[in-house]
């Protein structure tokens, strides 16, 4: 299959190409340029400057705790008693009532529906591996892990020395939560990593809420990676972490939503938090620029990913087509984005969702592969059967629950 995207600005994300055709064959991007004359099995013509970005990156979800309301009353000394709250609370009883898979299901399309078509679940392989196949996204499988550097972590993993190491042999990320707290022990994570030689640039670091300066150094010199989870942080402990410190020193952070039942709804709501916490906290605006690389560039760098976080040839056709915005530079745009906005995403060539009307251009779409869904009072197509989901959810749990994340209408 090839086609052409016609007329686009462009966000690669370095910089903006405007009035630019990308060239797609099969799941690549083989050209970028104007006015391509190549010979394509058909072109999608973009009428109203709508912006092109490359599908989005969520650095670090839960996908079995894609459910709602957020449960928690902290501010929490570290995420153990959250996690007794969590586990003792009503409404995961209720979450008890869904399958795994299901739970798997509508946190994949949670991604997908605010632009995301790679993302990272820091759950062992044991839990996920019989999922993550049959999800209409890129859910990570390649990637060694430790839960959390502390003794009282959930025992994922098979210890920091082989997994880290397996990682490096293997060209993987070695991911763990870390510093997520401020016990005693939770703020020696950064040290304990660096005295066991497991901090380097393998090594993809989760909040890090009680990071010190010199910590924060020692990641910087080992060009290890931070993932910001901004909303899951002020959630559960009215604090995060030292963002600005860690930009400052150069090191390479990703965002990150954490599950829905501690964190952003989505993560363009985890954007949209970040700029406003930063904002809260310094007294100054975080670049929108510095934003979208944490949705794209930064993960694919971090997690090891090839060819994938930005528009250039050779790299993978996983695209997201945004409405256009007069008023705002197209960064700014992503940024301040909602379901509305979304007109279409790609991942490998393939559309997976968007607005009828651009998903009609697709010449060679087989609508039994779709469905038609609603979504805020728009007609949009979306790859599978989210609604088949959504009643069996309703069956388990013996009533309609709408999850804000999914928020279909409700008339199926
Ligand atoms: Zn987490």
């Amino acid at each position: 299959m090839t086609y052409i995207i016609k007329n686009g600005t462009i966000v690669t994300p370095e910089k903006i190409i405007y009035g630019a055709d990308i060239f797609i064959k099969n799941e690549k991007i083989e050209k970028i340029g104007e006015n391509l004359k190549d010979r394509v099995d058909f072109i999608i013509e973009l009428k109203n400057n709508e912006l092109v970005f490359p599908a989005l990156i969520n650095a670090h979800d839960h996908l079995l705790g894609s459910y709602y309301p957020r449960i928690g009353k902290g501010p929490y000394i570290n995420w153990l008693p959250w996690d007794n709250d969590l586990k003792n609370h009503e409404v995961y009883q209720e979450r008890n009532n869904i399958s795994n898979l299901d739970l798997y299901f509508l946190g994949a399309y949670k991604n997908l529906i605010s632009g995301v078509t790679i993302v990272s679940d820091h759950i062992p392989h044991i839990v996920n591996k019989d999922f993550i196949d049959k999800m209409p996204i890129h859910v990570l499988s390649e990637y060694c892990l430790e839960h959390e550097i502390s003794s009282y972590d959930l025992r994922w993993g098979r210890g920091i020395t082989i997994e880290h190491s397996e990682a490096r042999e293997k060209d993987i990320p070695f991911i763990t939560h870390i510093q997520e707290g401020f016990d005693e022990e939770a703020c020696l994570g950064v040290n304990i990593l660096k005295e066991m030689k497991a901090l380097d640039e393998y090594t993809v670091l989760i909040h890090g809420i009680s990071l010190t300066e010199s910590d924060i150094i020692e990641i910087s010199k080992a060009n290890a990676n931070l993932v910001w989870c901004p909303s899951s942080n002020y959630f559960m402990f009215k604090k995060t972490t030292n963002i600005k410190s860690l930009l400052n020193k150069g090191v390479n952070v990703s965002l990150g939503t954490d599950s829905p039942m501690s964190g952003g709804l989505n993560i363009l709501d985890e954007m949209q938090f970040a700029h406003s916490l930063y904002k809260k906290l310094y007294k100054e605006e975080l670049d929108y620029k510095k934003l979208v690389e944490m949705v794209t560039i930064n993960p694919a760098k971090a997690l090891r990913l090839k060819n994938v976080g930005k528009i250039a040839e050779g790299y993978y056709a996983n695209l997201l087509i945004l409405k256009s915005s007069n008023s705002l530079n197209p960064y700014e745009a992503l940024v301040k984005a909602w379901f509305d906005d979304i007109k279409l995403v790609i991942m490998k060539g393939k559309p997976l969702y968007g607005n009828t009307n651009l998903f009609a251009e697709f010449k060679n779409v087989e609508k039994k592969n779709y469905e038609e869904i609603v979504i805020k009072g728009k007609k949009n197509y979306l790859i599978g059967t989210l609604s088949e989901i959504y009643k069996r959810v309703w069956e388990n749990i013996s009533y309609k629950k709408i999850l804000p994340f999914l928020p279909i209408d409700v008339n199926l």
